[in-house]
């Protein structure tokens, strides 16, 4: 039966069913009947990974085709289901076999992600995540219906971004304003669907043996690696550090504008950014997707010639779906395909900065994968997300010195470089309150409307930029609502700012030794999932570590930049 051939079916049950009766039912005498075992269900996970990749590509490629959008739901709704109930029945039997101590070092951290979702596991579970799936699909329904007419004509809220980013102020105010009704029109019943979720997250943590539901998640997303009070240490670092830079970037636009203070039209509240001061149009980095491919194959061969034909091979491959067409879903996204051994890119370019970052940053997911495709099982490629997106952010500010390649003009080029590092500060400083949030409301699950506004207010004032909302007190209160993680991802977010501490540190060495910050990078990411965090971390030789005098001096480097720009 094994290996499966290249043309197994991972979309049909009826194949998919007698090879999980086998591998339930086998019988294992050794260790070595044991490894085998685990490289047997490794092929089957990746016929069904990529099963999975393939009909997801299909469908955001091709929207408005009702065949790929049924077959996707057909999987998800059938496959996966079945394949993660015999996964746990699989995990169960290794789990209590007696080889299991016998088994090599780099079988580790697959046992103990095996053995912490066992412990996890509670029946009475299953029907409160299947509520919680509920309330936040509805909230995103709410969400995603949301439509304003604006200047005549009918507007979703991501269409009227433009309008938020126009460098005409009473075109932003208005924009900002309807958004700003429409998004209250539903208010009380989003609160009310995070007050169920809340309750209803409670009573699963109650049910796995834990205080509160933030412990239970730091155990389920196998954060073995850092705190609550890690994250709380980071927090602080980043409201003394970031702040007094995000405040000087405000307090410099408006002497810029010309007005006498700033609104929340005039800065985006979650990440930082304003429009141009000066009233300059947008950027225009490349014309069409071919220039896009051309030009960032150019700046990776630049940084090192193994990027570069690395970079070419997936255009080669024809793993590429990079240019904003009618019929495709929205927003980027890379997605390993296991068993061909290649990653899939997909994005939406319309010609500006945004892409060319986008574009970056998926190549260095893409150069994750590539790096560790050698690893044998899928669980050992299965990198965790903080380190993950490490291997992302850092491509955004390593490939910045060549970005020039983009840009004729060297001030359009120095404008591109300060507004990624701006947005990197000021996203920082997002994450950390978002972050804090949801650890109070967790840990409080008990509390009223009135005090989860003021404990909003209350982080605002600590990591928000210093915007007057006055007339809009209601709205300020509540903007959290517009964070989609804490409905549908609770928890999920600091990810983000443990990655870019990392980014920023294998940045700071390219300064001073340019190849040993790209040799770090890739020895780190060959590792795949093969090591804890703080490994993964110390092999790229960077620091895992949230203390003051740590943020501080990356903080430094992204000011001196910025200032030298
Ligand atoms: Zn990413």
């Amino acid at each position: 039966m094994f290996p499966l051939g290249q043309d197994f079916d991972a979309t049909s049950w009826a194949s998919l069913e007698p090879v999980t009766n086998e591998l339930i039912s086998r019988e294992i005498n050794s260790t070595d009947e044991l490894e085998v075992f685990f490289s047997d269900i490794s092929d089957m996970a990746e016929h069904v990974s990529e099963a999975g990749a393939k009909l997801y590509i299909g469908m955001t490629c091709d929207t408005e085709s009702e065949e790929k959008q049924a077959d996707f739901l057909e999987f998800v709704e059938n496959i996966r289901p079945k394949m993660s109930e015999i996964s746990n029945q699989l995990d169960l039997k290794i789990i209590n076999l007696d080889y299991l101590e016998q088994l090599p070092e780099r079988y580790d951290l697959i046992i103990r992600s095996m053995k912490n979702s066992i412990e996890l596991f509670r029946e009475e579970n299953i029907p409160l995540s299947v509520q919680c799936t509920k309330l936040s699909t509805e909230y995103q329904k709410i969400v995603g219906a949301m439509t304003v007419e604006f200047q005549g004509e009918e507007y979703t809220l991501p269409q009227m971004r433009r309008f938020l980013e126009s460098n005409d102020r009473e075109v932003r105010r208005e924009a900002w304003i309807l958004v700003r009704e429409r998004r209250m029109q539903d208010s009380q019943r989003i609160t009310e669907i995070l007050d169920e979720l809340i309750e209803l997250r409670h009573k699963i943590a109650l049910n796995a043996g834990f205080e509160n539901y933030r412990d239970y998640a730091f155990r389920s997303m196998e954060r073995f690696d850092y705190t609550p009070a890690d994250c709380y240490e980071f927090h602080k670092s980043v409201e003394t550090h970031c702040m007094p830079v995000i405040h000087t970037i405000n307090d410099n636009r408006l002497i810029g504008f010309g007005y006498n203070k700033l609104r929340p039209w005039d800065v985006n509240e979650k990440s930082g950014d304003s429009p141009d001061v000066q009233g300059r149009g947008a950027l225009v980095p490349f014309e069409d997707v071919s220039e896009l491919v051309s030009l960032t194959s150019e700046v990776f061969h630049r940084l090192s010639s193994e990027l570069g034909g690395m970079f070419d091979r997936l255009v080669d491959g024809e793993v590429l779906d990079l240019d904003s067409r009618k019929g495709k879903a929205p927003g980027g996204y890379q997605y390993n395909l296991e068993k061909t051994g290649l990653p899939f890119i997909f994005m939406n370019a319309s010609g500006q900065q945004g892409d060319v970052e986008t574009m970056i940053h998926e190549a260095g997911h893409a150069f994750h994968s590539m790096y560790c495709s050698d690893l044998r099982l899928i669980q050992e490629r299965n990198y965790p997300i903080e380190f993950a997106e490490v291997a992302s952010m850092s491509m955004e500010l390593l490939t910045q010195p060549h970005w020039g390649v983009f840009y004729e003009d060297a001030e359009e080029c120095r404008r591109a470089k300060r507004m990624h590092l701006e947005s990197v500060i000021g996203l920082l400083a997002w994450i950390c309150r978002v972050d804090a949030f949801q650890h109070w409301m967790y840990e409080n699950p008990s509390h009223t409307h009135r005090e989860r506004s003021e404990y909003w207010l209350k982080l605002r004032s600590r990591f928000g930029p210093r915007t007057d909302w006055n007339g809009f007190e209601e709205d300020e209160s509540l903007f959290w609502q517009t964070q989609g993680h804490l409905f549908g991802a609770p928890f999920y977010y600091i990810e983000y700012g443990i990655a870019q501490l990392g980014a920023l540190q294998i940045w700071a060495k390219q300064s001073i030794d340019p190849q040993g910050a790209l040799s770090d990078y890739k020895a780190a990411m060959m590792l795949g999932n093969t090591r804890s965090l703080p490994d993964l971390f110390q092999a790229a030789d960077i620091k895992l570590g949230f203390d003051e005098h740590h943020i501080g001096s990356l903080v430094d480097k992204i000011n001196s930049a910025l200032v030298s720009l």
